[in-house]
């Protein structure tokens, strides 16, 4: 038996046998496996702000400020006390100390303000890190990121705004954006008719003036079903005009200096990422600005969608990483009979799988990341960013809500309590599956860019071939693997068992090329052998449980 001090008295008995709290994490130091991977794909010269960021991101500070941001959600302040529309939301004051001391270290617009190889790495890592804490703020802080270069490459975006979508001053006064420090920006597609099915839009734009096209004003009527961070300073939104349907930038207040004529009707109730306010918007006559080309409003705010995207899967990961901290950590502290959790052989299998899909899930964000900084010199770089944006969004997406139970479970009941962090990790799990394209949409991008982007293939076989010889189940997968989309027939149907298996596929490749053989022998016995059916705990024997906990473990 462990010996234990007793940490309280109390009248009735001895209090033992109960972990310490955690306390102050450092996610940089902490973590092994995100510091060897930054460092391989390209961001170590940014390893002394991640450093920094890890100690900041993972205090216990930061943790309480993210528990109250969520404990306490926005709410909204539809009118003054005169009657006068002012569509506030407002929000606990740590929501607002969460988006300072993000936007302060730079997490929406790092690999913009940096532009050098591994810009993009070293960005994701920031993101990984805060999304451990708090998934609420991240929304703001993705689209802001993604809208970035939507704004600078297309004509329409207001001279100046851009300038301050890469400041590191949050600024939440609710006044034009041309007198703040720093702005934010939201995405506004889904309509109550179709999130996934944006054609179904029935938003109307009408131009102002005889003039029409990119970079001229509009005013746009209809209603958004879930407009997230309303209290951005500007929104980038789909509408039609009589030439198809077009993207609009959308600022809160007008030039003129009044509040844009859009009408905040209610916020979600929503299951998790509760921090974060997602309304529901009506918009009537509401003054806007065409971005991009008239008609081409899916093509231009689809490189938006794409940045968000990433970001669900390095949230979804990050999720995963701090579910893992946490199982570990109550493992290592508590008994039962007469052994640490810990040691006992079942739970180790547990968290040695949970610590693997983690894993799994870092290097796959981390080698997208990678594609990313090394897209705009590099087709084949461009085109795996493609595809396999599309394929990590829904895999470590998919992974995560079960991943965040069993680590739950790990706990036992103090585990199911809201003390614990484990039920808003669990509640924020399924919300990056759900949006920037659910699960089978996701999927079926996949099978449109193997398709109609031949050299997306080829890229993603190139990374795949890389592992070729290292390990026998994972070459015989790629077989397989080539097998299955050899055939058109049902391919639609089949889509996620191929995306599924282009994901798993990778990870193990990447693994087995980057991770410490213990965890990439273990990934590929256990997801590409016969018997794997997803519940976690069922490593095959034979697998160094020691080591990879080990290397998980919280240095
Ligand atoms: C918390 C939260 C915040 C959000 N914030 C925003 C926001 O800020 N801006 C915004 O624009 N949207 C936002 N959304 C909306 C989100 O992006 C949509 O809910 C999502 O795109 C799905 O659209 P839908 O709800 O209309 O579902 P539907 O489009 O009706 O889809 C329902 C299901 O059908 C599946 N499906 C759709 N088409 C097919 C097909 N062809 N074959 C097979 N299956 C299919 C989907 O994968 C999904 O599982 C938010 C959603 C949530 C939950």
């Amino acid at each position: 038996m462990i010996p234990l001090k007793p940490r309280a008295d109390l009248p009735t008995h001895e209090v033992f046998n109960t972990p310490p709290h955690q306390g102050d994490q450092d996610l940089w130091q902490d973590d092994t496996a995100l510091r060897d991977g930054i460092t391989r794909e390209g961001g170590a010269w940014a390893a002394d702000k991640l450093s920094a960021f890890g100690c900041i991101a993972g205090s216990a500070a930061t943790f309480a400020r993210a528990d109250a941001a969520n404990r306490y959600p926005p709410e909204l302040k539809a009118f003054d006390r005169y009657g006068m529309r002012i569509n506030e939301v407002t929000f606990h004051p740590a929501y607002h100390d969460l988006m300072a001391l993000a936007i302060a270290h730079e997490v929406p617009n790092f690999a913009w303000r940096h532009r050098q190889p591994g810009a993009q790495v070293a960005h994701m890592g920031f993101s990984y890190m805060l999304n451990q804490a708090e998934g609420g703020v991240m929304c703001p802080m993705a689209m802001t990121y993604a809208a970035l270069p939507v704004l600078q490459l297309n004509e329409g975006a207001p001279a100046g705004f851009v300038e301050k979508v890469l400041s590191d001053a949050y600024d939440p006064r609710d006044i034009p954006w041309s007198d703040k420090h720093g702005v934010t920006v939201g995405m506004f597609m889904t309509e109550k008719q179709g999130g996934s099915d944006v054609r179904a839009n029935t938003t109307r734009a009408v131009p102002e003036t005889a003039a029409s096209g990119a970079g001229a004003a509009y005013r746009l009527t209809g209603h958004k079903f879930f407009c997230s961070a309303p209290m951005s300073d500007a929104f980038l939104m789909l509408a039609y005009t009589g030439n198809g349907l077009s993207c609009f930038f959308v600022p809160r207040w007008t030039e003129d200096g009044k509040r844009n004529a859009f009408y905040i009707q209610r916020l979600k109730d929503k299951l998790g990422n509760r921090s974060n306010a997602s309304a529901e918007i009506e918009f009537a006559e509401t003054r806007a600005v065409m971005i991009g080309e008239e008609g081409r409003g899916v093509r231009t705010i689809i490189d938006m969608v794409q940045g968000t995207r990433i970001y669900c899967a390095v949230g979804s990961a990050a999720l995963m990483r701090q579910a893992v901290v946490q199982a570990l950590h109550h493992t290592q502290h508590r008994s039962a009979f007469q052994k640490r959790l810990i040691d006992q052989p079942l739970m180790q299998n547990v968290l040695a799988d949970l610590a693997l899909e983690s894993e799994a899930a870092l290097v796959l964000w981390l080698r997208l990341a990678r594609a990313l900084d090394e897209a705009p010199a590099d087709d084949a770089a461009a085109a795996l960013a493609r595809i396999g944006t599309a394929i990590g969004k829904y895999w470590i997406c998919k992974r995560a809500p079960g991943h965040v139970f069993e680590a739950m479970e790990c706990h036992g009941g103090p585990g199911y309590v809201e003390e614990s962090i484990l039920p808003r990790l669990y509640r924020e799990a399924p919300v990056n599956s759900i949006w920037e394209g659910s699960g089978n949409v996701v999927c079926l991008d996949v099978l449109r860019a193997m398709h109609k982007e031949p050299t997306a293939m080829e890229a993603l076989f190139a990374e795949l071939d890389a592992a070729r010889g290292a390990n026998a189940t994972l070459d015989h997968a790629l077989i397989r693997l080539k097998g299955d989309i050899a055939s058109n027939a049902d391919i639609e149907a089949r889509a996620r068992r191929i995306t599924e298996a282009m994901a798993v596929c990778w990870q193990a490749a990447l693994l087995v090329r980057h991770a410490p053989a213990a965890v990439a022998d273990a990934f590929c016995a256990s997801r590409l052998g016969e018997h794997w059916t997803g519940a976690y705990g069922t490593l095959t024997s034979g697998a160094d449980l020691d080591a990879i906990i080990a290397r998980a473990m919280p240095n």
